[in-house]
């Protein structure tokens, strides 16, 4: 997957996964590069964006 904060491209398995703790809440991956909380994607968007390629930007808010 892509941060979409910084760009950087990593597997979601080299993210950091949710807290940990929380059980089946949180859903999000840390990027390994910024740290930001990536929401995980659901099935459906990779799909869409395997079609559309790279040009979908996902964004979010602040
Ligand atoms: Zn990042």
């Amino acid at each position: 997957m892509i941060c979409s904060f910084c760009g950087y491209e990593f597997n979601e398995e080299d993210g950091k996964k949710g807290c940990g703790g929380c059980p089946g809440g949180c859903h999000n991956i840390h990027c390994p590069r910024c740290n930001y909380k990536n929401p995980l994607e659901p099935g459906v968007v990779k799909k869409l964006k395997k079609i559309f390629g790279k040009d979908i930007k996902v964004k979010g808010g602040t």
